[in-house]
């Protein structure tokens, strides 16, 4: 059971991080991001709702959001341990997932925070507004995430950091770097990953 969360600016590399970790401890890879933008490409009506507050680079409205992780972690996947990417983004969502966790008897095992320079960071999103076209990786849209990434959700480190739960990784690198100090740094938190029944048995 691991439960996980992944903050750091737009641009740092979180959702290939997910995914990789996602894999690594066996947990669902939850991305409040990846939901919006399905919803948006399928014209649902969560789409048409959320829409507007991406393409503009701000965030979605708490309450809109909170509904939607709350469902997504109710599902039979996530009750064994999840790893949430890009959620909590504000104070209320931080809020939000301490009642849901409380509710489920549960807490968080750690706080990945990858860290990676602006200057970085905007070269990055605009290669990829290059290669996938979204919407709000345009550079004026870039500069209004990095500017609300600031002011709404960098203090929630302070908030994770005074549970003693942050892991800080440096962003810059290879995505097999990355990968290598996410997952050494929570092994040293005693979070290590769990070995696959196969691998214990030819191990052996
Ligand atoms: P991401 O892929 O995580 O960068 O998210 C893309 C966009 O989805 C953000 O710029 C927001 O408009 C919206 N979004 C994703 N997660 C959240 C969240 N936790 N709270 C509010 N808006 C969000």
């Amino acid at each position: 059971m691991t439960r996980l969360l992944l903050i750091g600016p737009p641009g740092a590399g979180k959702g290939t991080q997910a995914e990789r970790l996602s894999e690594a401890f066996a947990v669902p890879a939850v991305s409040t991001g990846d939901i919006f933008r399905y919803n948006v490409k399928n014209d649902t009506e969560l789409g048409l709702q959320v829409k507007a507050f991406m393409d503009a680079g701000a965030y979605v409205p708490d309450s809109l959001t909170n509904a939607i992780v709350s469902d997504r972690l109710q599902q039979e996947d996530a009750v064994d341990g999840f790893l949430l990417d890009g959620y909590p983004r504000t104070q209320d969502q931080v809020h939000e997932l301490d009642r849901l966790l409380e509710a489920d008897n549960g807490a968080l095992d750690a706080v990945v925070l990858i860290v990676a320079d602006t200057e970085e960071v905007v070269a990055r999103l605009l290669k990829r507004a290059a290669e996938q076209g979204r919407a709000d990786d345009t550079a004026d849209v870039i500069r209004h995430r990095l500017a609300v990434y600031e002011e709404q959700t960098a203090p929630l480190i302070d908030i994770y950091s005074s549970r003693g739960l942050v892991v800080t990784v440096d962003g810059l690198g290879a995505v097999d770097e990355v990968t290598g100090r996410i997952l050494d740094a929570l092994a040293e938190r005693g979070l290590s990953v769990p070995v696959a029944s196969g691998d214990a048995a030819s191990a052996s």
